[in-house]
C-alpha cells in the first residue's frame, strides 16, 4: 500500500537505519538514530501516512543499538500470522492517467497503468503476503524498465504488485459474439465506436463484466432490457467526469466528495430535468445510479465530454457478476454484441459499490468493490469474541468474519436463489478465510429454516452453530457499527424476516441490546396469501390489508386495483384468506406498502424486490404534511399497531378522487408518526432514550430522513446506518455480533 516505500523515504530524511518488512501482522521497522529523529519520524508517519495505508495501532520496543549503516527494505516473509489488511481496489490516481495520456511515456494510452498508490488489490489478490507471486499477476514476468521501478525506492512504482507496462503486461482485445477476434490498432477506441453506433458491449472491468450500452440511445437501452431480461431496476451509468455529472443530475458538495473518491462507488444522485438520456435507463425513478470512471480502460472509453454510458453488472438476471472469460462469453453471447476483454484474470469478484447521501451522512446500499476488505473496527465492548464466521441472510447476501476486534465484511455475493450464486457464497467463505487467517470456532445463521445459509449450517458438524433472529441482526448491525452495544429501542422495517414465533416479522420495535431483546410493538399480523411467494404480486397483499378493513365488502370497492385485477383472481385470493390455505401470518411493513401501490394502482406486479414501495416514495407529493389515524392495542407487554384505520382512510381518499402522490404521502407520514409515539411510549416504559433504525425500509428516503428528524426534534439520540448497509446486505455484521457475544457469555 505504499507504506514501505514512504518508510524507507522518511528515515532516509532523518537519517536513520535500520530496515522495514511486510509480515502478516503487518508492517515491522527497526530504526536507529538520535531520539529527537526518532520522535519526528514517528510524528510524520501518523502525519503523512499514504493513501491506502491505515494504521489501526503503532506499537514500540527499544532494543540496543546496532550500529548499522543505510536504511533497508527486506523482502517479506511468509508469517503464520495473517492478520494484516488487506487493500480494497481502489480507482486509478491522477499521476497515472497523466502519464497514460501523455504521447512520449512509455505507458501511452496503456490500460493496465497503476502505482504504489492506486489500481487493482482485493480482486486479484489470491494468497497473502501480498506480493506479486500471490496475486492474479503471477504470469506476467516484469520487464527490465518495470523491474526497476519496482525495485527503485525513490520510484512512485517501488513494490507496485501489479505494475506493467505494453511490452510485459497484459492486454485488451475485442471479440465479436460468435468469439471471433477483431483485428484493429486500439481495441478500445473501436469498442467506444460500436456503444456509439448503438452496440451493446460486454466490458472485462476490475471486479467482473459490465454491459455497456450509449445512454443516449433509447433504442439500444431497451434492447439491452430485452436482452437482459431486466425489466425495469435502474441501469447504473458512467460519465466522464463531475462537469458531466452535473449535467444530467444535481449534486451537492458532500455527493461531488463521495462520486470522485478513491472508492468510486455508484451515488444514487437526483435527476435533472430535461437530461438527454433514455427514459428506460431509470424509470419511474427520481434518481439516477451515477458513477465516474475508475480503470484506465474506463477513462479511454470516456475520452469525449457528455459521453455517457449505461454500464450495468454483466449477469444474467439474479446471477452473480461474469468475471471468467470463458464464463463471460458463454452467458453472455446472447446480450452482448461484442466483447472487450483483457487477460489479468479476476481472482475473486465484486459488484460496483451503491451508496446515497441521506441525512447529512454517506450511506451504504451495496458494500462491495472500494470499500471491501475494509474491517468495521469494534468498540471494546465488543472485543474479545470468538473467530466467528456469519453467513447472512438470503436476500443481498454478505458474510462476515470477527477476528481481533475487527469485523469484515465481504463483498456483495447477491441473492442467495441459484446455484450460481450459492458457490460464489461458498468461494468467498473460502477466500476470505484464507486470506484473513481465520478458521472460525463458532457459525452464526438466521433463523429461516428454508434459507440455502442455514441448511449449510446445518450441514457443518465440527463447529458450534446458532441462529440468531433477524431483526435482532439488523438492530446489532446497526449498533456495531456505532461502537454501541446497548440498550436501546431498535426501530427494524423490512420485507420480511423469519420471528421467533415462525410468523414473517418485518414491522418492528424492539428493545434489546447485543445479546437479547423484547419484541415491544409491531403491526397486527395479516395473512399472506402463499408467503414469501406473494414479494412478487403486490396485488396479492393488497387484498390481504383489504380484508382486514373491509371483509368480504372489498369485492364492491371501487379502487383502481381493480381494474388491473380481475374478480375471478380476486376471488380465489380471497377464498385463500378467508379457509386460511397456505396462508402464512405477517406483520411486514414491506408488504404494508406493496399493499398500498397496488390499491393506488401504482403496481400489482413487480420485478425485483422493493420496487412497489420505492415507486410509492418517488411518486410521494413532498408538500403534504398530513397523515392517516391509526389504532394501537395492547396485548400483555406489546403494542399491535391495528391497520384497518389506516387502509379504510387511504380506500376513502381513493374513492374521493384525491391524487395517488397526496395519498403516497400521507401514508409514509402515518408510518412515521405511528414510529415515533411508539418510541415515546416505550421511553416512558423503557428509561431508554436511544433510538437505532434497521431495516431495508430506511432505504426510502422519506421514512429515514422524516423519522429521524421528528424523533431528534422529541429529543432522542437516533443511530443509524452509514458504514455497512441498512437492508439485509449489513445483517451478518448483527449475526457476527449476537453469536459471538452469546458464545463469550456461555449461553451456546
Ligand atoms: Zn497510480
Ligand atoms: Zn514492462
Ligand atoms: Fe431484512
Amino acid at each position: 500500500m505504499g507504506f514501505r516505500p514512504f518508510i524507507y523515504q522518511l528515515a532516509s530524511r532523518y537519517g536513520l537505519s535500520g530496515f522495514v518488512i511486510n509480515t502478516s501482522d503487518g508492517v515491522t521497522l527497526e530504526i536507529e538514530g538520535a531520539d529527537g529523529h526518532i520522535d519526528s519520524f514517528f510524528k510524520d508517519i501518523i502525519r503523512d501516512c499514504p493513501p491506502l495505508a491505515y494504521i489501526s495501532s503503532i506499537e514500540r520496543e527499544y532494543i540496543s543499538p546496532k550500529y548499522e549503516k543505510g536504511f533497508q527494505i527486506e523482502e517479506s516473509k511468509r508469517g503464520d500470522e495473517r492478520s494484516t489488511l488487506i487493500s480494497p481496489d481502489v480507482c486509478v490516481c491522477e499521476d497515472c492517467i497523466r502519464e497514460m495520456m501523455d504521447p512520449f511515456d512509455r505507458r501511452y494510452r496503456y490500460p493496465f497503468i497503476n502505482c504504489t498508490n492506486c489500481g487493482p488489490r482485493y480482486t486479484i489478490i489470491m494468497d497473502i503476503p501480498y506480493d506479486r507471486e500471490n496475486t492474479t499477476m503471477k504470469k506476467f514476468k516484469m520487464c527490465k524498465l518495470c523491474k526497476e521501478e519496482y525495485e527503485d525506492p525513490q520510484n512512485r512504482r517501488f513494490h507496485a504488485q501489479p505494475n506493467a507496462c505494453p511490452k510485459c503486461g497484459p492486454e485488451v482485445t475485442l471479440w465479436n459474439n460468435k468469439r471471433e477476434k477483431l483485428n484493429c490498432d486500439d481495441p478500445i477506441l473501436k469498442a467506444k465506436e460500436l456503444i456509439k453506433k448503438g452496440a451493446i458491449l460486454a466490458i472485462k472491468g476490475l471486479g467482473g463484466f459490465h454491459l455497456a450500452v450509449d445512454a443516449k440511445n433509447h433504442k439500444a437501452v431497451v434492447r439491452l432490457r430485452k436482452r437482459k431480461r431486466r425489466e425495469e431496476k435502474p441501469f447504473a451509468i458512467m460519465v466522464r467526469d463531475i462537469e458531466d455529472a452535473k449535467g444530467i443530475a444535481h449534486l451537492s458538495h458532500e455527493e461531488e466528495k463521495i462520486l470522485t473518491s478513491k472508492e468510486r462507488p455508484i451515488v444514487l444522485l437526483r435527476k435533472r430535468k430535461g437530461n438527454p438520456l433514455s427514459s428506460e435507463v431509470s424509470p419511474k425513478n427520481r434518481y439516477f445510479g451515477i458513477m465516474l470512471p475508475y480503470t484506465p480502460i474506463h477513462y479511454l472509453l470516456l475520452e469525449k465530454r457528455g459521453d455517457i454510458f449505461v454500464m450495468t453488472s454483466g449477469n444474467i438476471t439474479d446471477e452473480p457478476i461474469n468475471i471468467d472469460n470463458d464464463d463471460a462469453f458463454r452467458n453472455l453471447k446472447d446480450i452482448a454484441d461484442y466483447f472487450l476483454i483483457h487477460n489479468r484474470d479476476i481472482y475473486l469478484r465484486s459488484d460496483d459499490s451503491v451508496v446515497t447521501f441521506m441525512g447529512g451522512k454517506l450511506r451504504q446500499i451495496r458494500r462491495s468493490r472500494g470499500y471491501v476488505p475494509v474491517p468495521i473496527f469494534l468498540s471494546e465492548r465488543l472485543r474479545g469474541l470468538p473467530l466467528v464466521l456469519a453467513l447472512g441472510g438470503e436476500l443481498k447476501n454478505t458474510i462476515c468474519l470477527i477476528k481481533d476486534g475487527k469485523a469484515f465484511l465481504s463483498q456483495h455475493v447477491g441473492d442467495m436463489e441459484n446455484l450460481e450464486t450459492f458457490q460464489f457464497f461458498l468461494l468467498t467463505i473460502r477466500h476470505m478465510s484464507r486470506i484473513l487467517d481465520i478458521t472460525p470456532e463458532l457459525l452464526v445463521y438466521d433463523m429461516h429454516p428454508d434459507y440455502l445459509t442455514t441448511q449449510y449450517a446445518k450441514e457443518q458438524t465440527d463447529i458450534p452453530t446458532v441462529a440468531v433472529q433477524h431483526h435482532h441482526a439488523h438492530l446489532v448491525s446497526c449498533l456495531a457499527e456505532n461502537g454501541i452495544s446497548g440498550p436501546v429501542i431498535g426501530i427494524t422495517l423490512d420485507g420480511t424476516g423469519y420471528g421467533t414465533d415462525g410468523n414473517i416479522w418485518g414491522g418492528e420495535v424492539l428493545v434489546g441490546d447485543a445479546l437479547r431483546f423484547r419484541r415491544r410493538a409491531h403491526f397486527e399480523y395479516v395473512p399472506l396469501p402463499g408467503g414469501d411467494s406473494a414479494i412478487r404480486y403486490p396485488w396479492k397483499s393488497a387484498i390481504s390489508y383489504l380484508y382486514k378493513a373491509f371483509e368480504s365488502d372489498l369485492l364492491n370497492l371501487n379502487i383502481p386495483l381493480f381494474k388491473r385485477i380481475s374478480k375471478r383472481d380476486t376471488e380465489v385470493v380471497l377464498k385463500m384468506i378467508q379457509r386460511d390455505i397456505n396462508c402464512y401470518p405477517t406483520s411486514s411493513c414491506g408488504r404494508l406498502f406493496d399493499a398500498i401501490a397496488a390499491i393506488l394502482g401504482l403496481r400489482h406486479r413487480v420485478s425485483y424486490e422493493g420496487q412497489a414501495p420505492m415507486e410509492l416514495e418517488m411518486i410521494s407529493d413532498e408538500d403534504i404534511k398530513d397523515y392517516y389515524e391509526f389504532g394501537l392495542e395492547k396485548e400483555g407487554d406489546r403494542y399491535l399497531i391495528k391497520i384497518s384505520d389506516l387502509i379504510r382512510a387511504v380506500v376513502e381518499d381513493v374513492q374521493k378522487g384525491i391524487g395517488p402522490s397526496v395519498i403516497a404521502k400521507r401514508f409514509h407520514n402515518s408510518i412515521i408518526e405511528i414510529f415515533k409515539l411508539l418510541c415515546v411510549i416505550l421511553r416512558d416504559e423503557e428509561g431508554i432514550n436511544r433510538v437505532a433504525l434497521s431495516g431495508g425500509v430506511f432505504q426510502n428516503r422519506i421514512i429515514f430522513e422524516n423519522l429521524s428528524l421528528k424523533l431528534q426534534q422529541e429529543g432522542f439520540e437516533v443511530i443509524t446506518h452509514s458504514l455497512v448497509p441498512t437492508n439485509d446486505g449489513g445483517l451478518s455484521l448483527g449475526q457476527a455480533i449476537v453469536g459471538g457475544l452469546r458464545f463469550k457469555e456461555g449461553l451456546i
